[in-house]
């Protein structure tokens, strides 16, 4: 293209944008559509219609020649993009482990939107910073972890096991006289990982990331619920990585924490505690004891868009060894200026920039303070025990798992009977509830991880559910 038409592109292209800004106009429209997505949240389809999701296809395009109004690209999204979506702020939507959204984070988010921050380090963002250093206090406080805790904040679980992950191998090895940073894996001593043999995919993807194998994983049997059984646990060294986990995925069960912590203490291994949404548990007195002894791990990964009900996507890493988190996350170039007196929260993640999650993250604790908190997981479990128990008086359905926290696990007489009643469930956009497989059977599994459900959403999720057995197949 010739320079000249180019930059009489470019002197339009921001002349349209300074009137976007200038105008408003568009956020108004995206403001008065969310309000409206939000006022129907609680009637609308929990999933969308084979229409809407049809309806994608205006998607399709090549990539556009010219600029769009971006009135047009908004409108565009309010169109198709939104009948398109799964209703997750509803009280209704029991899938995977997928939380809702606290209101007063979702306006944190919003006015974080405007800022447009980058968490990388301190000059580039003071308020990030404090914001993250308080809630790191918070969070220590709440889990009750040593002093030299540090937390670093990620865009969920996956993220967050890579990196406690990494502060492990970094210490095991550093204990060997090997810098792993330095020397890499290649002729690096070894270091054993044990886990227990319903460990997350997650968990099993960053042990790949980070270059030690899943072969070399030593699987430890676990119970009917999914839990590690101690008297399987292999002698520990302290050339071991010990992965437990807070909240199995399917039956929401917890590994019993003081046994095998204080046998891995002993050893002097490094335990890390996946506690994507069971770490949570820790914060409500009536809850905690499923989480006693866990405070004394390592390392530790959780979410904060699933239990804790910010907007998505925020995961949080617990370290007790500060020097091998650091260490393993360790970062430098010439013109990175790293503060003395104040947090770069860039030398706590994988990440160097980042958007500002730590805002809505702040936003929700701050709304909830230590009561809130503990009632909303609170309620989780008590909807959790209402909708096993309506399930259980409709008959025809077994409930699988014992409901110690938030998720449970439904199925009929036959895996064919569950597929069936599973699907019309799905049909019927009432609620919503995805299927699992459980000691080799098919299961359907809810999972109540939403502020927003109401026991009304149980008793007509649980009609829905009865809509489905007396179906005709
Ligand atoms: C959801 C989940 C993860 C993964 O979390 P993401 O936020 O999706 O990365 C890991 N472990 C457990 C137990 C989970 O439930």
């Amino acid at each position: 293209m010739p320079q000249v038409e180019q930059k009489i592109d470019m002197k339009n292209i921001q002349q349209a944008m300074q009137e976007d800004l200038a105008s408003k106009e568009i956020f108004e429209m995206a403001q008065s559509f969310g309000f409206d997505y939000l006022e129907k949240s609680t009637s609308r389809h929990i999933f969308p219609t084979s229409q809407a999701v049809d309806n994608l296809k205006f998607f399709d395009e090549p990539f556009p020649v010219a600029a769009a109004p971006a009135k047009e690209v908004i409108n565009l999204l309010q169109q198709y993009g939104s009948p398109a979506t799964v209703s997750q702020i509803g009280g209704r939507y029991f899938g995977f482990v997928d939380g809702g959204a606290v209101p007063a984070g979702m306006a944190a988010k919003l006015l974080g939107t405007f800022w447009d921050q980058n968490t990388a380090m301190y000059v580039m963002s003071p308020i990030c910073s404090k914001l993250e250093t308080v809630v790191e206090s918070w969070l220590k406080e709440l889990f009750q972890l040593p002093p030299s805790a540090v937390a670093g904040f990620v865009s969920g679980t996956s993220p967050a096991n890579f990196c406690g992950l990494a502060a492990g191998r970094w210490r095991l090895l550093k204990r060997q006289h090997w810098d792993v940073n330095a020397k890499g894996l290649y002729n690096a001593p070894p270091i054993r990982i044990v886990a227990g043999k319903h460990a997350h995919s997650t968990v099993i993807k960053a042990i790949n990331l980070l270059g030690m194998g899943n072969e070399n994983v030593e699987w430890i049997d676990v119970d009917d619920q999914g839990r590690i059984d101690p008297s399987a646990l292999p002698a520990l060294d302290d050339k071991t990585l010990l992965i437990l986990q807070a909240g199995e995925v399917n039956t929401g069960s917890f590994d019993p924490f003081a046994e095998l912590i204080s046998k891995a203490k002993a050893a002097n291994a490094w335990v890390h505690v996946d506690g994507a949404f069971g770490l949570w548990a820790a914060a409500s007195p009536q809850l905690a004891h499923l989480t006693a002894g866990m405070n004394q791990a390592d390392s530790f990964a959780a979410d904060a868009h699933k239990t804790l009900n910010t907007p998505y996507d925020s995961g949080i890493v617990l370290c007790s060894d500060k020097e091998a988190y650091l260490s393993a996350l360790q970062i430098s170039g010439s013109y990175l200026a790293t503060s003395d007196q104040a947090r770069d929260g860039m030398l706590y993640t994988q990440e160097a920039s980042r958007r500002s999650r730590i805002i809505e993250l702040w936003a929700t604790l701050k709304f909830l303070g230590r009561s809130g908190l503990a009632e909303m997981i609170n309620n989780l479990h008590a909807r959790a025990l209402q909708f096993a128990a309506a399930l259980k008086k409709v008959g025809g359905f077994e409930i699988v798992n014992n409901v110690v926290f938030n998720q449970v696990l439904v199925r009929c007489d036959s895996d064919e009977k569950t597929a069936q009643v599973l699907g019309r469930i799905q049909e019927f956009r009432d609620c919503w509830v995805g299927g699992s497989v459980w000691q080799g059977r098919k299961v359907i599994r809810i999972s109540v991880c939403s502020w927003a459900t109401t026991e009304d959403d149980v008793v007509k999720s649980a009609m829905s559910f009865k809509k489905a057995m007396e179906s005709d197949y």
